[in-house]
């Protein structure tokens, strides 16, 4: 298919034009049944992880949608708003509206909180048709009287789901007090739960629905491998797998920020040019990183959950689970962050004895199992109910990873979440 693939699904030509710009020749599958329908003004339940191409399901519609309604756009009075948990997802919205709407003469804004206000409140003054907003500094400007919603004609709350669960609950219900009864609205959760339910019957009316299983997005693209390893000996198989140049753009997940922090020292210590990600740094700190990373600077991203919800770096080669996360979600979520829309990607997860059941819960999840890799002398076989491993004759370690003094922390490493 071509540039028309997108026309086809009733796309206006400039915005079809930015999209081959952007190099993108066929939608993706939530593309293809979200936008007839938001482009004929049905509200839409999305079930959706980021890495299906989501934002610009929602955002081209969106943009379309509000170039061919009539009126001008006014200081302080957005006439779209999009919602999301976090400011490195709202930048990244911001980011792509400024991408696919290139051709287009609307305006937008970010605003997020943990920085300065003034330059928010002159951008609220500047007219934007469109505000991408965290919730708490919204209602705060709101508040302050710098914008106000009583024209907001959609509505998009952008990974309800972790918006729950970051406690935003009450300010969404506030935000939906303050929007016009009638209007689109758009929303989006990477899972269907009995709170989404709730949170889709207050704001929806008859949604469209689209499903996008993240089986669909991990099992297709992703090569999945565990390698069985001491919990003292994971910092030195780390540095064991970088010495393969194909691991090119790799973010290592940590469960804590502690963590993040020594497993990035090590790498630097080796000499691999690596930084962290997480909540404990700040706001221009991660953004120089997200940067650093996303040009190339820095081969390594090692990050919490909470830092790398909603980071949109295209071709990460590699995603490695320093611990196998407890929350079988959170294995999904993070594999996701390689294999970006039509590419291809790898996910290496680092497993001591302890964290044997949470691999187990993560096959269940996925309906597959996970490859077993040895990494001769430093791997160990772990006998498994219908598992047969046979380690390779192994070779000793080379020098360079002669495991350090073992230290196990497993109760320790467990507590603490990012
Ligand atoms: P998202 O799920 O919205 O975070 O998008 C994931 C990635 O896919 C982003 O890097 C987008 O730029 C990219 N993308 C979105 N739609 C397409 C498409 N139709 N073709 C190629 N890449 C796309």
């Amino acid at each position: 298919m071509t540039e028309s693939a997108f026309t086809q699904l009733g796309v206006a030509r400039p915005i079809v034009g930015a999209l081959a710009n952007e190099g993108y020749a066929e939608p993706t599958p939530i593309q293809r049944r979200a936008i007839p329908a938001l482009l004929g003004g049905r509200d839409l339940l999305g079930i959706a992880q980021t890495g299906t191409g989501k934002t610009a399901a929602f955002v081209l519609p969106l943009l379309q949608r509000l170039s061919e309604e009539p009126g001008r756009s006014e200081p302080r009075r957005p006439r779209a708003l999009i919602l999301a948990p976090t400011r490195e997802l709202a930048g990244q919205i911001g980011e792509r509206i400024g991408a696919y709407g290139a051709n287009l003469r609307l305006k937008h804004t970010v605003i997020f909180g943990g920085v300065g206000q003034n330059p928010q409140v002159r951008a609220l003054g500047r007219a934007p048709d469109i505000v991408v907003a965290t919730p708490g500094r919204l209602l705060d400007l709101i508040g302050q009287k710098h914008l106000r919603l009583d024209r907001v004609s959609i509505l998009v709350l952008d990974e309800a789901d972790r918006m729950l669960d970051m406690g935003f609950v009450r300010d969404m219900r506030k935000i939906r007090a303050l929007v016009p009864e009638k209007r689109q609205s758009l929303l989006f959760s990477a899972t269907m739960s009995r709170d989404i339910a709730e949170i889709a019957a207050e704001f929806l009316r008859d949604p469209a629905e689209v499903r996008i299983s993240p089986k669909e997005v991990t099992i297709e693209r992703i090569k999945q491998e565990t390698i069985m390893v001491d919990a003292g000996a994971k910092p030195d198989m780390l540095a064991h797998l970088l010495q393969d140049a194909s691991l090119s753009r790799i973010i290592v997940f940590t469960r804590t920020k502690h963590g993040a922090d020594k497993v990035t020292k090590r790498l630097v210590a080796d000499g691999v040019a690596a930084q962290a990600i997480h909540g404990n740094k700040s706001q221009s700190n991660r953004q120089t990183a997200l940067r650093r990373f996303r040009e190339g600077e820095i081969r390594v991203l090692v990050a919490t959950d909470v830092a790398a919800r909603g980071i949109d770096v295209p071709d990460v080669s590699h995603v490695i689970n320093f611990e196998v996360p407890n929350v079988p979600e959170s294995y999904v979520h993070r594999i996701g962050r390689t294999a970006r829309a039509g590419q291809g990607g790898s996910a290496i997860s680092l497993c001591d004895r302890s964290e044997v059941g949470y691999l187990r819960d993560i096959e269940r999840l996925i309906k597959r199992s996970i490859e077993r890799r040895d990494v001769s002398g430093l791997s160990f076989v772990q006998r498994e109910r219908g598992r047969s491993h046979v380690a390779a004759d192994a070779p000793s370690p080379r020098a360079a990873f002669k495991p350090r003094r073992q230290r196990r922390r497993r109760n320790g490493q467990r507590r603490a979440a990012a």
